[in-house]
């Protein structure tokens, strides 16, 4: 079974739905009537976006894009646009949704593509934060969760494309890493 290639559970799946309820709310509660645009970023953020908009209960509308990691280059900092976004944002009030913040570079990154084509507002919905691995200050407008600096998956965060499906936040067996 895939929970046998966790070492340790780190957020429960009953602590995630509680927590992304409590998040769809707050937001919900802050957009009412402006009909705001979530932007999920591709794919790890793919699973919080579902769940979280099924917890607004006002109209909104959704739009995806797509970046490529840096791949090991992190000292350029470099993110490139896989897949852009098919709504114009304009005037729009925006939340781009992601699972994770580690470095900030991604976010901060596409939080500048983003904030040239003017949009009315922008801000940040973050599932997981690793504080202590920041190198350029980003912080979420709406958080879920601090962690220690883990490497993570589950609930849409992958290691090579595997575990996205898993329905908790855990920590891989550490044997799991060395294979590959
Ligand atoms: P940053 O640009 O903030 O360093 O990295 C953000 C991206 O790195 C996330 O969107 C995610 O794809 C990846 N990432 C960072 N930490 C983790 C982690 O613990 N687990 C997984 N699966 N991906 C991570």
């Amino acid at each position: 079974m895939l929970k046998d290639d966790i070492a340790q559970v780190l957020i429960t799946e009953e602590e995630l739905q509680a927590k992304v309820k409590e998040l769809g709310a707050q937001i919900a509660a802050d957009y009412r009537d402006k009909n705001p645009l979530l932007i999920s970023v591709l794919k790890g953020a793919m699973v919080f976006m579902a769940d979280l908009i099924r917890a607004m209960d006002i109209h909104l509308g959704i739009d995806f894009i797509a970046t490529s990691s840096y791949d090991g280059d992190t000292s350029t900092g470099v993110v490139r646009i896989l897949k852009d976004l098919e709504s114009d944002i304009y005037g729009r009030h925006v939340i781009v949704v992601e699972d994770i913040v580690d470095t900030g570079r991604t976010l901060n990154y596409l939080l500048e593509i983003l904030q040239a084509r003017q949009p009315a507002s922008i801000r940040l919905c973050v599932l997981l934060d690793k504080p202590s691995r920041r190198e350029v200050p980003i912080k979420a407008d709406y958080l879920g969760f601090s962690i220690p600096d883990y490497f993570v998956v589950g609930y849409g965060l992958d290691f090579a494309e595997k575990y996205r499906n898993l329905p908790f936040i855990g920590v891989l067996k550490p044997e799991l890493y060395r294979k590959k």
